[in-house]
């Protein structure tokens, strides 16, 4: 649908009444049905806090940090994005307001301001609206979705809240604003209740911004009534207030927003053609492969952030992912590393059909991770190691297969006798912390018939990386002689992106971060065959138990 005159529209999608309400899935559904009414559709998700990207956050502050092909370190959200579209997002797709101040600030510094007073109207809104239009102008989007991170009415999201008046002011019909709420259900007086929405709605006219649709999350279906109140309050008409009823699955909300209407509401108001219904067949099987799984594995997720399942949120997709291709439901039982000891391991995995030791940082919980990796190995159950869980395994091999008792990462020990896992040579000298790691995309060749490249079914892959630490080739050879192949390579450098036992049944470490390129069109190989690998020893397992 495409034409030389085109004019790329923007959609802005506010939150209001309070955070959590899944402004990112909206949004991802809303681009997913957009889509598959033939627009080309991106999402970019504004944050509005002081770090320049979410590299340097503790996952307990914003859950996972997505890493993107270009090697941005971005929101969780935008893995949302990929996984809906299957499409690849990039820098340009995460802004945060750290990176625009350092823009701003940086340009002061040169003196392109020079004489000038340099204040939030105009210059950090200017910014932050080349940052919006970048993605149409650079890239030519049929639409581009903006989603405003924060709730209405917080400080420091108002410079965005600015920009999106501006934007709507200037651009008039390209411009559209979706603003989701919370309707909350009082038990004790058995009602709906819509005046959170009605005073967010107030906080953003206040703002001088008018949503043209409400998205209304609500536990309860909305009447007719409400939605005629909430249309009447908030200067709406009645078909543009959209009901988002809890779901089961987040992949039932694009379905729930077609039956709705929210895409035909959002075309006819930026006066783009309607297209065709979209027919969602893909994904509708994909959904009942979900809803009415054949069979079940357990999948052992072993991590130190266990209380925040969203700090593996690409992990856990990708999981469902592979699930829905095996038609299986993958139950995932989170294992806190800290909590394994030698005495407790076997119990603690025992109900696992297979066990993937999770990425992460520093000393906690270390001795759990290699735990955990020696029941896997020395119990033949299928083994899935990423990044750091790659490296416990190398660990694990080295300290009990090959006697080196003291063998470690010298993350964790800069002194080991046996830095079997070691800094990278060109990460020696970085002294700064943020986007300073090995990141974003880069080739692996895999070695012929190893399991890798059977999962992959191909010889050269690509891989999204985002660690400062690698297997330390020193030691190659031994660990060939006992038994762990490197089955990947990286082709430029040399190094070993993906351990293997050939005589296990599935043991596979990955130095890269494959969760990060599953989606719900194109399932990752190496999770899907994990999940298989699982399947089969799950049989195997209650056939010994007979
Ligand atoms: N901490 C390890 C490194 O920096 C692993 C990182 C990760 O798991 N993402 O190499």
């Amino acid at each position: 649908m495409k034409t030389e005159t085109k004019q790329t529209k923007y959609i802005f999608v506010t939150g209001g009444v309070t955070s959590s309400l899944g402004k990112g899935i909206i949004s991802a559904s809303l681009a997913k049905l957009l889509q598959d009414r033939g627009y080309s559709v991106t999402i970019q998700k504004l944050d509005p806090y002081l770090n320049v990207d979410p590299g340097t956050l503790n996952p307990y502050e914003h859950g996972e940090c997505y890493v993107t092909s270009d090697g941005a370190e971005t929101d969780l959200d935008l893995g949302h994005y990929e996984r809906f579209l299957n499409i690849q997002t990039s820098q340009a797709n995460n802004v945060t307001t750290g990176r625009i101040y350092q823009s701003v600030i940086e340009r002061e510094r040169r003196g392109d301001f020079l004489g000038k007073t340099v204040q939030v109207i105009p210059h950090i809104t200017d910014e932050i609206k080349r940052r919006i239009k970048l993605l149409g102008n650079r890239d030519k989007y049929d639409v581009v979705i903006t989603e405003i991170g924060g709730t209405v009415g917080d400080i420091e999201s108002l410079p965005y809240i600015e920009a999106v008046r501006q934007l709507k002011w200037e651009m008039g019909r390209h411009c559209l604003v979706i603003h989701l709420t919370y309707v909350p259900y009082l038990a004790a007086a058995r009602e709906l209740k819509t005046k959170p929405t009605q005073h967010s709605v107030k906080m953003l006219l206040e703002a001088g911004v008018q949503p043209d649709v409400l998205v209304l999350r609500t536990e309860k279906k909305l009447s007719p009534e409400i939605r005629a109140k909430v249309a009447l309050f908030c200067n709406v008409t009645v078909n543009s207030v959209i009901e988002s009823i809890d779901v089961k699955s987040i992949y039932e909300v694009p379905l729930r927003m077609l039956e709705e209407k929210l895409d035909v509401i959002v075309l006819e108001k930026l006066g783009l053609d309607i297209g065709k219904e979209p027919e969602l067949t893909s994904w509708r099987n994909f959904l009942e492969k979900i809803i009415h799984p054949k069979r079940k594995v357990t999948i052992a997720l072993v991590g130190k952030y266990v209380e925040l399942p969203d700090a593996y949120k690409s992990i856990i997709e990708a999981l469902i992912h592979a699930g829905a291709e095996n038609d299986t439901k993958v139950d995932i039982n989170l294992v806190h590393s800290e909590s394994i000891n030698r005495k407790n391991v076997a119990e603690k995995l025992s109900n696992a059909n297979g066990i993937l030791v999770a990425p992460g940082f520093g000393h906690r919980g270390i001795e759990g991770k290699i735990l955990a990796i020696q029941y896997a190995r020395e119990n033949n159950v299928p083994f899935f190691g990423i990044c750091l869980g790659m490296q416990c395994a190398v660990i694990e091999f080295a300290r009990n297969v090959l006697g080196w008792s003291d063998a470690h990462s010298t993350e964790m020990d800069d002194k080991t006798p046996h830095p079997v896992i070691d800094l990278m040579e060109e990460q020696k000298n970085i002294l700064d912390m943020g986007g300073t790691m090995r990141l974003g995309s880069f080739p692996c060749k895999l070695k012929e018939d190893s399991k890798a490249a059977k999962a992959y079914g191909s010889e050269l892959i690509h891989e999204r990386h985002r660690h400062r630490y690698e297997f330390n080739s020193v030691y190659l050879e031994s660990f060939i002689k006992a038994g762990m192949i490197p089955a990947g390579i990286n082709p430029g450098s040399n190094l070993v992106e993906i351990v293997e036992i050939p005589e296990h049944h599935w043991f596979i470490g990955v130095q890269f971060h494959p969760e990060y390129q599953s989606t719900v069109l194109k399932p990752h190989p190496l999770f899907v065959d994990f999940v298989r690998k699982a399947l089969t020893f799950s049989k195997e397992f209650n056939n010994q138990k007979k």
